[in-house]
Order: structure tokens, then sequence, then C-alpha cells
């Protein structure tokens, strides 16, 4: 199904870098053949965001250069259709429910992993979803080692601050006041300080940052910013104590 839409939408105006094809256009949804800014990749399905943490990762980290562990939360299909396959990388998925590429059915606020275990971590549109964010970034912090780095991305809105209220229970209820039933809160500017607070070094990368003719060609939106966050010896020593 993949390849043969690929073809359909074969041409040089976008590309897709999680799949690394060259296309007429981007497509409305998964299985959609009408077009779309921005939308899906037809050939690897990538949304927006997973071909903007793409590119970002290509461009500001040593994913594709060293010998990695690597743990992927809620592994994206896009993301890790390729990066398990990696020579360099020691890949783990983990989700609560299953999905592909989840090696372990694992709550990413309690991990059975030891500390100072992986390289790197991906983790992208998952911390909206855990009930306990505090307790996952102190886990996404524990485990991993110092100089390592974590990409976390959620939805956030910068003109607030965080939104949500553990009362609010109901899937109907979370959908209208958060957004979807899936979600616990509406992220907003206090979210770096949550990052800061589980140990977290964190450097802001702006989607609006991004030169129009790259958001263009990759089909970017504005507004999937990159919460680059380090683990350095000094921000370990402050979590533990
Ligand atoms: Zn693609």
């Amino acid at each position: 199904m993949l390849a043969g839409r690929a073809i359909l939408f074969s041409g040089r105006r976008v590309n897709c870098p999680c799949c690394g094809w060259k296309l007429r256009s981007f497509t409305q949804g998964n299985t959609s053949i009408k077009t779309r800014e921005k939308g899906y990749c037809p050939r690897c399905n990538s949304k927006a965001r997973h071909r903007r943490n793409w590119l970002f990762l290509k461009e500001h980290t040593d994913l594709f250069k060293k010998p990695m562990q690597l743990l992927h939360v809620s592994p994206k299909y896009a993301l890790a259709r390729r990066l398990s396959k990696m020579a360099n990388i020691d890949f783990t998925g983990i989700d609560l429910e299953g999905r592909p590429f989840a090696n372990h059915p694992i709550d990413v606020s309690d991990l059975p992993f030891e500390s100072n275990k992986f390289d790197a971590i991906i983790c992208i549109h998952v911390l909206e979803h855990v009930v306990d964010d505090r307790a996952a970034m102190h886990e996404l912090h524990r485990v991993l080692k110092e100089g390592g780095w974590a990409l976390i991305t959620v939805p956030i809105d910068f003109q607030r601050r965080t939104y949500e209220d553990p009362t609010i229970q109901s899937a109907e209820a979370r959908k209208i006041h958060f957004g979807e039933e899936q979600h616990w809160r509406v992220y907003g500017f206090d979210f770096i300080d949550r990052l800061t607070a589980a140990g977290f070094e964190v450097e802001l990368n702006r989607a609006e940052d991004i030169p129009q003719t790259t958001q263009i060609k990759f089909g970017i939106m504005e507004n999937e910013h990159v919460f680059f966050c380090k683990k350095s010896k000094s921000s370990q020593r402050s979590a533990t104590q």
C-alpha cells in the first residue's frame, strides 16, 4: 500500500528526510491520496513532527555517527523503522500499551532500567499522555548517561501556564479541557521548569526559527518545538541531592 502510494506521489517538490524520498506532495492522512501541505509522507507515513525531529537529530546530535544505546519511548513508526535497524544503534522501544518497535510493555514513569544506561532518549508527544509526568521526567533523567541527551517534544502553548486538573478524569471531559481524550494537561511556558526540576539542562529549539524554504521543502509545522535536554555531571548531582 505505502509503496504504491509513494509511486503515485513521485516528484521533486518536497522531501521526506525520514525515508529519504523526493515527492510531489504530502497527503491528508495515513491512507489518503489527497494532497496536503505539511501532511503525511505517502511513502513512510511520517507526520510533520517526525520529519522535523529527524532533521534535528541529523543536524544537532551524534545519533547517526557513534555507537549508541537509544531509548525510544512510544516509538514513532517513521523514525523507529530506520533507527531500529541501524548498525550503530542498540535500540530499546517501550510503550505502555504496545506498538510496533516497542519491545517492552513499560510505564515511562516507572522504568525497570538501571541508572545511567542510555546514551540518548527520544520521547515525542508522550508526556501529555502520562498521569505523573514529573515522575516520568525524573525517570528519563535517571536512566540517561552523564553527557547523554534526550529529544523531548509535547504540544505546547507558550502564551499560558500549564493547565491540568487531576479531578478531570473521563475521556469526554479531558477532550473538552485538554483537547484530546488521552491527554492529561495542556502544557504552557513552565514546561521547561518541570524538565529542569527533573535535573535536565534544557535548550529550546523553536520551529519558527527554521528558514521558510526548509519548512516548505520538508513539510514542517511552525509549532513543532524541540526541547533538547542534556544530563551533565552537575545536573545529576543536583537531582539526587
Ligand atoms: Zn517518508
